[in-house]
């Protein structure tokens, strides 16, 4: 394993064309106005390091998933370098793409959806394998059932389908597909968001056993800022597609100091069962629109902190090493 950073993000920017009424679209052509854009990810930038676990904290909407979209190349970003083990991961060379796909593994968020219902675990676990071919077919079913054991289920597994297994089940399953090349970087997106909170428990320490045992970096996306301070080494925090704040996990609770940080902290403590998470939640503050984005701070249209300077964008600022934030005030 290398010394250096597993991942290195530089600059990432990812904007998306927004739908517009067919005569809104002509009278902008006609005054020469450029089409609308959504920016989901803006001048994002980190490392992962070998053996760490990076949580990324942010509601939906935040870019997290567009993140990890990107990363794995099924997004295209408009600006922006990233580096798996110092190769560069958007070159346009399909046979080092192909590998760093192999390197580079997702679970998604819905073990329901991300599993082909028509497909036996078998042919399921094999797709990967029959893609990348890490080794001879005749090795298959032996890598396949060890995989199954790892994440805790029987090999006769094989001969069935995702319907037969439960929520937690599938994603055990889901792990092992990501997990059967072997890869470097796990990205689990919302990968324990759809499942009870006993199955969640489950699912993170199988997550977190895997990773050390493997010795696997792994980037955590979730919006559960308990779950996140629980299992990452260091969280970002991302907010209209902008790094708010990145520090040690340790510190999320007692040193945050953006005041988006500090909102979904405090909104936390109002999370029920069965209810989707808001940095809004018992606020007496609007929830921001999603769009138009204002100039400078992403923050300001509901900061109770702004200032008139806050209409520039801010300054990274580090507060201590390990920990900085994007504000004017700074820490
Ligand atoms: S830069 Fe200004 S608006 Fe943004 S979070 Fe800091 S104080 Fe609030």
């Amino acid at each position: 394993m290398t010394a250096g950073p597993v991942l290195v993000v530089e600059g990432l920017t990812k904007r998306f064309p927004l739908e517009q009424p067919p005569l809104r679209r002509l009278r902008d052509w006609w005054r020469g106005r450029p089409p609308p854009v959504l920016t989901a990810l803006q001048d994002v930038s980190f490392t992962v390091g070998a053996r760490e676990t990076l949580g990324i904290l942010g509601e939906s909407g935040s870019g997290k998933s567009t993140l990890a979209r990107v990363l794995m190349g099924l997004y295209q970003p408009e600006a922006g370098r990233a580096f798996l083990l110092g190769e560069d991961l958007f070159t346009n060379d399909p046979k080092v793409r192909h590998h760093h796909r192999r390197r580079m593994q997702m679970v998604f968020q819905d073990p329901f959806g991300s599993l082909d219902p028509r497909m036996s675990i078998r042919r399921i676990l094999a797709e990967p394998l029959a893609i990348h071919r890490p080794c001879p077919e005749a090795e298959w079913e032996g890598l396949m059932g060890r995989g199954l054991e790892e994440v805790g289920l029987d090999r006769d597994a094989l001969d069935r389908y995702p319907a037969e297994f439960s929520g937690g089940q599938r994603q055990r399953i889901s792990i092992c597909r990501a997990l059967i090349l072997d890869p470097v970087l796990l990205i689990a997106d919302e990968a324990v968001s759809a499942l009870d909170v006993s199955v969640q428990a489950q699912i993170l320490e199988l997550l977190m056993r895997l990773k050390e045992g493997r010795g696997l970096s792994l980037i955590f996306i979730s919006h559960d800022v308990a779950v996140v301070r629980q299992v990452a080494d260091r969280v970002l925090v991302l907010y209209k597609g902008v790094i708010v704040e990145s520090l040690p996990a340790s510190c999320l609770l007692e040193d945050a100091t953006h005041p988006y940080t500090q909102r979904l902290l405090g909104a936390a403590l109002y999370l029920r069962e069965n209810r989707e998470f808001s940095a809004w939640e018992g606020s007496a503050s609007q929830k921001p629109r999603s769009e138009p984005r204002p100039e400078g701070c992403p923050c300001q249209s509901w900061c109770d902190v702004a200032e008139a300077r806050c209409g520039q964008p801010p300054p990274e600022v580090e507060v201590h090493p390990g920990h900085r934030v994007r504000c004017w005030r700074g820490g």
